[in-house]
């Protein structure tokens, strides 16, 4: 009654002006609470002592796979039964050189395994669940162990003659043809993996939301982007396959954990992978490490089996005997040049989130995503033996930050990606 007495009673001009101020009061407290709330720069979460006891505990459990790795092919190596399971194939395949190498190379996949099985089981199963982050049954643990082996087994069969004939046909030049020929078998493994092979043991289906589909094509159309393939399935947001192929993975539970907000910048950082072809520079790092890892094993090989052929039972890299020290050579540099493939992955990643914020503008949002992240089981800095071996993305502390701060748009800067989508 008393809003309608003064609406009566007051001049004409003043109730205007008063209704003026009060929308115009109203507007710019809605606008700093606003503006209050999304530019206040997101704390980085401290490390909790359990996160950090989990980061030390992973970076054991690495340390301890890979020395496991090198371990079992020194193993046969060095007690002759390399040279023995040779010999076994040989009489089972009646002296048959494409069976023998295929048997041998099978047999020490499985019996390699097997030796493995008891870490694995602790690390992939027993220690998941003792940590909350995995409530997969054991048969179907099993049967994902089952499926990889199998994989393995099949590749194995379908290509490890390959090398062994290069070896023996053309014994100084078998490493570059092997990189040839191989890069068109990384093509389709990488397609493979994507759309056949993961299929087997997670259930991925075509995105059913929507209002978040109608983001993700407006998202992509900026980009130049027709049409985006999206999938639902397994536990993480990706980009899988190459060409094609080429598709976004969001996981499954994403709608439950993420907001709206948040899934359109998760959404342009994968947009990124997806607009500029990330998983190409992926194959082409493999291709790489093909070629010095096979002109490095060559070399090394020959001369530790003329140290060492005695010992060994094999005088020859031709040898299917020598397949153990195949693969702890190609293990050995994959430890070394890891480093700088983690510090290059690194770099792709901290780009898609540039990519997503500058598409987006959801700083806030995409902060609050690295302290979630950060407040569950990822300790907010790498230590510096996670940072040189493990860490394929930066790390929440550092994501965190950067949102915070990487908001260009507002001193009219250009964006970096700013050719390749339209700005905001
Ligand atoms: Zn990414």
């Amino acid at each position: 009654m008393t809003r309608f007495r003064f609406a009566l009673e007051s001049p004409a001009w003043l109730r205007t002006i008063s209704w003026k101020i009060l929308a115009a009061c109203i507007a710019a407290a809605l606008l700093v609470s606003t503006i209050a709330h999304a530019e206040l720069p997101v704390a980085v979460p401290a490390a909790t002592a359990s996160v950090l006891g989990q980061q030390r505990d992973a970076n054991i459990h690495w340390a301890a796979f890979r020395l496991l790795e090198l371990a079992i092919p020194l193993f046969f190596l060095f007690t002759g039964l390399g040279a023995r399971l040779r010999r076994m194939c040989e009489s089972i395949s009646g002296r048959r050189w494409f069976w023998t190498v295929t048997l041998f190379v099978c047999a020490y996949l499985v019996l390699a395994a097997l030796i493995a099985l008891p870490f694995d089981f602790y690390v992939g199963y027993v220690q998941q669940h003792a940590a909350g982050r995995s409530d997969q049954s054991l048969p179907n643990w099993l049967k994902g162990e089952g499926v990889q082996l199998a994989v393995r087994l099949v590749l194995a069969s379908l290509l490890i003659w390959l090398p062994y004939r290069l070896i023996a046909r053309s014994p100084r030049r078998w490493w570059l043809y092997c990189t040839l020929a191989l890069i068109p078998v990384a093509f389709l493994a990488l397609v493979g993996w994507a759309v056949w092979v993961k299929p087997l043991t997670t259930t991925y289906k075509p995105l059913d939301d929507r209002p978040l589909e109608t983001r993700i094509e407006a998202l992509a159309a900026r980009c130049g982007v027709a049409h985006v393939p999206v999938f639902v399935g397994g536990n993480d947001t990706r980009v899988d396959g190459l060409g094609p192929t080429n598709r976004i993975v969001l996981q499954s539970n994403l709608a439950s954990v993420e907001t709206p907000d948040q899934i359109e910048f998760t959404v342009g950082h994968e947009l990124k992978h997806y607009v500029m072809g990330d998983n190409w520079k992926g194959l082409a790092i493999i291709a790489a490490f093909l070629l010095a890892g096979f002109w490095l094993t060559d070399r090394l090989g020959r001369a530790a089996i003329r140290r060492f052929s005695r010992r060994w039972g094999f005088s020859e890299l031709s040898d299917p005997a020598s397949f153990p020290l195949i693969v702890f050579l190609l293990t050995v540099l994959w430890l070394a040049v890891l480093p700088f493939f983690n510090l290059f992955a690194r770099h792709i990643e901290i780009e898609a989130d540039r990519f997503g914020l500058e598409l987006t503008h959801q700083n806030h949002a995409a902060a609050m995503i690295f302290v979630r992240d950060a407040q569950t089981d990822i300790a907010p800095d790498w230590d510096t033996f996670f940072l040189i071996f493990q860490a394929t993305h930066p790390s929440c502390a550092e994501r965190i930050r950067f949102a915070n701060s990487y908001k260009p748009w507002e001193r009219g800067a250009p964006l970096v990606y700013g050719n390749i989508c339209k700005s905001k």
